[in-house]
């Protein structure tokens, strides 16, 4: 069998990203801030659609999860009892000539990558950024911006046993900002300090956390081929005995392939009841459980299926890209699953005729409500179907002069080019099938396939 090789290398993307407003650098204007991104308005709706189905799969899809957004800020403790003040720490080391640093685990060879110098003894340097509460910078005041979501789910467990009445297993998701001040960022926003998480606690009775640990490795794996990402670049990578993190028993991670080769996207641990009983033994609280069922107070033991926002943008993005041969040029467009396209249909009227234009604009503003429409008169008809392609709309509605009198518009798909014509009062039905993922020649009362060559 041949490796599959990386769909689209970063600079291109990255290029796109920036001219058609996905993703920008931080602080443009000042340079930028390193590691730093600001989604634009396509990357900021994308980014919604991905968080949308992960809550909509993960949350509204399983009767046992349910959600929480807890605070960035937890009380200092928090991170003692995790742990995280004591090992969440990367082994640091720096170059004795150019002073830079790096992570030492992540290093072939023992001189600097950058200028071959000779550098420090490695030592652990703690990832979580400090800072201080109210007026007065003292260590007194110090606390730290969570380095994951995890914790506000395992300290806030008995508040959601007590007022949901949930019973074992179920699980507490949650989708937030997380915060490491990592030694070595880069690859665009696959490793920055500033992230967001997507993560649910899976609370289950010791004993059944193996068969749950396997459940919640196939469900997750499957919501990235059920949104579009092709099987064969997605691999499961159990981890090593010593790579596992402090708090964990056992864990896969879900890779892909980016453009710098196969690199998690998702971890899924197991942790067992260690967070439990930290925060039992450092609050005094308890945080047992009782089990209807055998009568017992137990701690639930944990899976953990802990997923990078960003790093699902990026592999969302490297999957869709394609580029076809289009007569001497080149097409480029994202295939993006409808449910994760930034824009669902743009309006495209074929003239800015006054008439035209009337008849497009109502076209527009009925549909607007339902999902993001775009609309664009600007050049030609084919330029304007490129630039939808290349941000991966899924479908275009075309007014032409035709359509004054016969009250028909006409939908063109990105992924074929082909296209049908449809009246105008079936077309937000039409629409909503498609984006179902119907075949677009099954054909609407009253509509007719139009056109079945290529542009
Ligand atoms: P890595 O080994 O790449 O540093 P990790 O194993 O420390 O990641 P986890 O603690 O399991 O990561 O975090 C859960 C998820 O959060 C990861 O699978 C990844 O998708 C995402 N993630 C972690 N660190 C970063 C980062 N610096 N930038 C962007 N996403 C991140």
């Amino acid at each position: 069998m041949t490796e599959p090789t990386p769909t689209v290398d970063m600079e291109k993307l990255v290029s796109l990203c920036q001219r058609r407003g996905f993703i920008f650098q931080s602080s443009d204007i000042y340079g930028g801030l390193n590691s730093c991104w600001d989604y634009g308005p396509l990357g900021v709706e994308l980014k919604r659609n991905i968080k949308e189905a992960w809550w909509r799969m993960m949350v509204q899809g399983h009767d046992d999860v349910v959600g929480l957004d807890a605070s960035i800020l937890m009380h200092p403790h928090v991170w003692e009892a995790s742990g995280h003040i004591s090992s969440f720490s990367d082994p640091l080391v720096e170059c004795k000539e150019c002073h830079q640093r790096w992570r030492a685990d992540q290093l072939e060879g023992d001189r600097c990558p950058s200028c071959s110098g000779e550098l420090t003894e490695p030592r652990q340097f703690n990832m979580m950024f400090k800072t201080f509460m109210g007026p007065v910078e003292e260590d007194a005041a110090v606390v730290y911006l969570r380095p994951e979501t995890a914790q506000g789910m395992f300290v806030n467990f008995q508040n959601v046993v007590n007022t949901t009445r949930k019973r074992l297993p179920f699980g507490i998701a949650q989708i937030g900002k997380a915060f490491r001040n990592e030694i070595t960022t880069g690859n665009f926003i696959f490793r920055s300090r500033e992230f967001e998480i997507m993560e649910i606690e899976f609370f289950v009775k010791p004993g059944t956390d193996k068969e749950w640990f396997d459940y919640w490795v196939g469900e997750r794996f499957n919501w990235y081929v059920k949104l579009g990402i092709r099987r064969e670049n997605l691999q499961l990578r159990p981890h090593e005995e010593d790579e596992l993190a402090h708090y964990a028993s056992k864990c896969s991670d879900i890779e892909y392939l980016f453009p710098m080769g196969w690199s998690e996207l998702e971890g899924i641990a197991k942790r067992d009841d260690f967070d439990l009983r930290q925060h039992q033994e450092h609050s005094g609280k308890s945080l047992e459980y009782y089990d209807d069922d055998t009568k017992e107070h137990y701690l639930p033991y944990v899976v953990e299926p802990a997923a990078g926002v960003d790093r699902a943008v990026l592999a969302f993005l490297c999957d869709a890209y394609t580029e076809e041969p289009d007569k001497d040029e080149v097409r480029v467009l994202l295939r993006f699953h409808p449910d994760l396209a930034p824009i669902k249909v743009a309006v495209l009227p074929l003239s800015r005729k006054e008439n035209l234009t009337v008849f497009a604009k109502d076209v527009y503003a009925d549909l607007r409500p339902q999902w993001a429409v775009s609309y664009d008169d600007t050049q030609s008809i084919g330029r304007r179907y490129r630039r939808q392609d290349e941000v991966g709309t899924p479908y275009c509605v075309t007014v032409d002069f035709d359509s004054l009198e016969d009250k028909r518009v006409t939908i063109r798909e990105r992924d074929t080019m082909n296209q049908i014509r449809v009246p105008v009062a079936e077309l937000k039905n039409t629409l909503q099938t498609k984006l179902n993922g119907e075949d677009l020649f099954v054909l609407p009362p009253g509509g007719e396939v139009w056109k079945v060559e290529r542009e």
